[in-house]
């Protein structure tokens, strides 16, 4: 048996696409953390990063942690989901996907998120329309797609699909079993409330939660004709899909790994206020290096992360100037306290990063 942990970061453009594999006593097991990408690299390219996967992976067991509902995030494995599931054998989401499929399968469903869907009917009907100016009219096609394509997913992957948040203990520790790892979830948080404190902030902290303020905020918004208010909506939304990613702690020999998805700050505030981080060895950090996946500029947050070791940071990034994305002086802030590999630069096809633990 092999003694590292693999962990391998692909190239795919703006998106995440990790691929983790673990020794076992008799078989090595493979997580693939998101599969997605938006911009920069084109189907066939993507086409070459799948059969490299499905290459590395072979017949030994495979499965997939999709962090958050976003294209840049399973996008390639909506694509070529019929090819991964012959070998996949566990596939794991958010319960926080809201499509008619994920419902079904068991999502919560609580007076809020009910109201999100009142929201998706309303979009439908004001994009049908054309009533939206041009920026609202981009958001909602792309929140739509969205959906829709998850919905897809999920009903193509029927009972295989779990949703995960900080209390699924099992799921994961059951697929790791006959390794020397262990795999810990530290957010999203389990209850509905948690979720919304994300979006919506402030009023959360009086009590109402539910049937209270944030639920007429929200139906407010819907109701209310004005783009303004819609677009604040789907911006608002878009947010909180990255603040409830799947935050995954990995732990080989004492070493720790942090796939943080596409965390905001208020994730790891969350994560911070639980007790839940670490000194890290290894950060897959949040949201393509954006200012605001990583909380340097939090001085308790970040001393709790950082040890007396060097971690290592593994960013998967793909220039964007109208997002500011990656952020150059976080990329500095991390070479300053780390090692950084970021696949930004990166040659071949498929290019990726293999660092081993
Ligand atoms: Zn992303």
């Amino acid at each position: 048996m092999s003694d590292f942990v693999r962990i391998r970061i692909y190239n795919v453009g703006l998106g995440d696409c990790i691929l983790v594999s673990v020794p076992g006593v008799k078989r090595e097991k493979h997580i693939l953390i998101d599969f997605g990408s938006t911009r920069g690299k084109n189907k066939e390219y993507l086409e070459r990063v799948k059969d490299h996967i499905i290459e590395t992976v072979n017949s030994d067991p495979l499965a997939i942690v999709l962090t958050h509902g976003h294209l840049d995030h399973f996008k390639g494995l909506y694509h070529f989901i019929d090819e991964f599931d012959k070998i996949t054998s566990v596939f794991l989401t958010t319960k926080y996907l809201r499509t008619p499929e994920t419902r079904r399968l068991g999502t919560r469903e609580g007076p809020v998120l009910r109201a999100l869907d009142e929201r998706l009917e309303r979009l439908k009907v004001l994009v049908d329309q054309g009533n939206l100016d041009d920026e609202s009219m981009k958001l909602a096609s792309e929140r739509l797609t969205t959906d829709e394509m998850i919905d897809r997913l999920c009903k193509r992957l029927g009972s295989r699909v779990r949703y995960l948040d900080r209390e699924s203990r099992v799921v994961l520790a059951k697929f790791l079993a006959g390794t020397m790892a262990k795999a810990h979830i530290l957010s999203p948080e389990p209850s509905e409330e948690s979720y919304l404190r994300f979006a919506f902030g402030k009023p959360l902290e009086n009590k109402g939660i539910g049937g209270g303020l944030i639920l007429k905020k929200i139906r407010d918004k819907i109701a209310n004709r004005s783009e303004t208010s819609f677009r604040e909506l789907l911006m608002r939304e878009r947010e909180y899909d990255n603040a409830t990613s799947l935050v995954i702690l990995l732990n080989w020999r004492g070493k720790r790994v942090l796939f943080a998805g596409d965390a905001q700050e208020s994730s790891w505030k969350t994560m911070y206020d639980n007790g839940l981080l670490e000194p890290i060895d290894v950060l897959k950090v949040a949201h393509h290096a954006s200012h605001n996946g990583t909380p340097v500029d939090h001085p308790d947050i970040w001393s709790k992360m950082i040890g007396s070791k060097k971690p290592i940071f593994l960013v998967s990034t793909y220039p964007r100037k109208d997002w500011g994305m990656p952020s150059r002086d976080l990329l500095q802030r991390l070479e300053s306290t780390g090692m950084v590999y970021s696949t930004e630069e990166l040659e071949g096809s498929p290019a990726f990063i293999d660092i081993e633990i």
